[in-house]
């Protein structure tokens, strides 16, 4: 079993929705568990300026897959769920990215582990660290505290929008 993360973002077609639905779909996943939902964040596009914020959250699973196969799920959610691409880090109704997964490093041409943008982000370090503490060790071995205080800022704000995982049908809880 390993414990890996996943980075969730969702600009258009009812962002909160999209991460619940998201949601829904990671506690369906085989051989996986959801083990945990960080708080939703509202986050100034990284992308080009001319599309709506982003909500922003990460969730914690425990796993037996391994990553190639995780990526795949993953990136089957974001077809079902109707992603269309569209233009470089432009608007998308859900983006799932797998940020690390355990110690594991993967460097194909499909997958990257950790996730290139994993120590650079805001948007992906400060749900982390509401999950695992600012004191939590990454994998590069820099706690998340002093990784944020380096990152890119993409003006970060707690949403009004938060997802209850009690209130998300098929959470085992
Ligand atoms: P994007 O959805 O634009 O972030 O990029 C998706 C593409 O990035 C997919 O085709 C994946 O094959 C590739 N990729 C490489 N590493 C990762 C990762 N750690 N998580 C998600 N996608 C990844």
């Amino acid at each position: 079993m390993t414990q890996a993360f996943v980075g969730l973002g969702s600009n258009i077609n009812e962002p909160a929705y999209q991460l619940r639905q998201a949601c829904m779909a990671l506690i369906s996943l085989p051989n996986t568990c959801l083990i945990a939902v960080s708080s939703v964040y509202e986050s100034s596009p990284m992308g080009p300026s001319d599309q709506p914020p982003f909500l922003n959250a990460c969730a914690q699973i425990d796993t037996t897959s391994d990553p190639a196969a995780l990526l795949t799920a993953l990136l089957k959610i974001e077809t079902t769920m109707g992603r269309v691409r569209r233009r470089h880090w432009g608007e998308r109704c859900i983006d799932l990215d797998l940020l690390f997964f355990g110690n594991t490093s993967v460097q194909t041409e499909r997958l990257t582990l950790p996730h290139p943008g994993l120590y650079q982000r805001d948007f992906v370090l400060k749900p982390l660290a509401d999950l695992l503490g600012n004191e939590y060790l990454m994998p590069n071995g820099v706690d998340i505290g002093t990784l944020l205080g380096k990152c890119s800022t993409h003006s970060l704000r707690l949403s009004a929008v938060q997802l209850d995982l009690g209130e998300i049908p098929g959470t085992p809880l």
